[in-house]
């Protein structure tokens, strides 16, 4: 339980970031882990509640009060096999979750949460340093074989699973690399790719097979979505070959804005920017790289997605760069009383807001106005919200000046041709219909096809798709062998 008195005698501790200067020169990761007595110290003020709200907070159902403990009296080995009875990626989850188990923080009643993420971070961190993430192969082999449609963490996570209970796995990822939005997408400022491949070495040691550049069904002509795929394997294929079929394929379908000018050049899905800077940072060659360098850029969507395309662009030399809201501005603190365990409501400012960015909320696009077929301004118009309602505001149009926008507004559903191949039957949403139920859950309406992660939940976090994937693997498992002992 940490210190007794933990709690009333040290504060919570931050991590560090590198000075803005330094890091808006490269790409790299630049928080400053805590170190072994700050983690300590941390785990100290972990205050044995009684009822942990943050194990429940945590979509993995992290085994936080106890991790926490046995940081603060040093355990660090046994700390990591408490972390990793539930999470197998927390260096993932580490650096880039939004950490709702804090907000759920019995201490954040009414005083900083405990810093779990943080924890967290150093236990993994430390594990990887000292040797103790080992390859856990399976001592008996079930002899099937499941195919895992996409290798984001909802399908690595199934993977690792699948594969640790003696299942024979194949990865198919259309990209040309493992690791769907971990790879391409979040920026390497926020998590550096060799995370993937040291966990696609310790997979594949444990007998995961991985298939790149390979498109399972085919994506409709005109998919706005990442696709480096040389070769395709039919839906009927894969049925054929494999005993049980998992869809991991994330909700890549970018949610567009079709006002007048959308066709201008120089407007972009954040989808088409971010990957490629990922691709970049990877060593490759890269013809025509969109490019803020110089620009006035202005980015429509207040989310993580919008935020990494502001981090993406002041590295790149924007001549500025403003994100648009379409909500009203958050109160800067929460009301806690209300919102506790909750996720609160309250101003969000990413570390590359504080790097530099206009923030503008309440305001909605009505028109992309260009000059020779180019973009160079985006008329607005301030917005009210009433009865729920959005009401434009009279007479507050204005042109902000444009050379290249990015649209981050979020993602509608799956790409859905690769669902309309199964014949997997959808959800109101446009996702694949599953339930999560203990018993049957994550099957689709076709035998032998399961589905998990944002292609099933839709757009959200990568800790919710590490639990999918936990879970589904156990449904397949339960499918193919008739129990599971693999945890949900
Ligand atoms: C820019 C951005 C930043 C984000 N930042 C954060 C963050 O900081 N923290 C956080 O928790 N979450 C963040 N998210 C959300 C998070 O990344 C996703 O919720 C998570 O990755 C979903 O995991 P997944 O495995 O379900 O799907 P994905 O990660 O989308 O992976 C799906 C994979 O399936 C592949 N695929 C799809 N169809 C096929 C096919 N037919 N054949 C073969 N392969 C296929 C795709 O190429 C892709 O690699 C962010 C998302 C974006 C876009
Ligand atoms: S995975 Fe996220 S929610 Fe769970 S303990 Fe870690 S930071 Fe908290």
């Amino acid at each position: 339980m940490g210190k007794v008195t933990g709690f009333m005698e040290y504060e919570r501790l931050e991590e560090g970031y590198e000075p803005v200067p330094a890091r808006l020169k490269n790409y790299k990761e630049f928080v400053i882990a805590l170190s072994a007595d700050q983690a300590k110290q941390q785990g100290a003020r972990c205050m044995d509640c009684g009822t942990p709200f943050c194990n429940n907070g945590c979509p993995v159902n992290n085994i936080i009060p106890d991790f926490n403990d046995l940081v603060y009296r040093g355990d660090w080995q046994n700390a990591i096999t408490v972390l990793h009875s539930t999470n197998n990626f927390p260096e993932f989850t580490g650096r880039i979750c939004p950490a709702p188990c804090e907000a759920a923080c019995t201490l954040n009643v009414n005083d900083d949460a405990v810093g779990i993420k943080s924890i967290e971070h150093a236990i993994i961190d430390r594990a990887w340093l000292e040797g103790w993430v080992k390859p856990q192969p399976a001592a008996v082999k079930t002899g099937k074989r499941v195919a895992v449609v996409g290798s984001g963490p909802a399908g690595l996570a199934a993977a690792q699973q699948l594969a640790r209970v003696g299942h024979e796995v194949t990865v198919f990822e259309k990209n040309d690399r493992v690791g769907g939005l971990l790879r391409y997408g979040i920026p390497d400022f926020k998590m550096e790719k060799s995370h993937i491949d040291r966990r696609v070495q310790q997979m594949e040691a444990e007998g995961v097979v991985f298939r790149t550049g390979v498109l399972v069904a085919s994506l409709g002509e005109d998919s706005k979505v990442t696709n480096w795929a040389k070769e395709t394997v039919s839906a009927e294929d894969l049925k054929a070959q494999f005993d049980a079929v998992l869809l991991c394929g994330g909700a890549e379908q970018s949610r567009d804005l079709p006002v007048p000018g959308r066709d201008l050049a120089g407007i972009h899905f954040a989808m088409e920017f971010l990957p490629q800077q990922n691709k970049v940072n990877a060593g490759d060659k890269l013809k025509g790289q969109l490019r803020a360098e110089g620009k006035h850029v202005i980015v429509i969507g207040g989310g993580d997605t919008g935020s990494d395309c502001v981090g993406t662009s002041n590295r790149h030399g924007a001549k500025s760069v403003t994100q648009f809201e379409l909500m009203p501005r958050p109160p800067e603190e929460e009301d806690r009383p209300l919102t506790w365990p909750y996720w609160p409501y309250k101003l969000r400012t990413s570390s590359s807001h504080e790097e530099g960015c206009e923030r503008e909320f309440a305001i909605a696009t009505k028109e992309f106005i260009g000059e020779k077929g180019k973009v160079t301004g985006v008329k607005t118009v301030r917005v009210e919200w009433q009865g729920g309602k959005m009401v434009e505001v009279p007479g507050s149009e204005q042109v902000l000046k444009a050379d290249l926008v990015l649209l981050a507004m979020g993602f509608v559903a799956p790409v859905s041709p690769v669902l309309e191949a199964f014949g997997v039957g959808k959800d109101a949403r446009g996702n694949a219909k599953a339930s999560t139920e203990a018993q049957g859950g994550y099957a689709t309406n076709v035998d032998k096809v399961f589905a998990a992660g944002d292609m099933r939940r839709g757009q959200s976090l990568v800790v919710w798709a590490i639990r999918e994937g936990r879970q589904a693997a156990r449904a397949v498992d339960e499918y193919l062998t008739g129990s599971s002992v693999l945890p949900r």
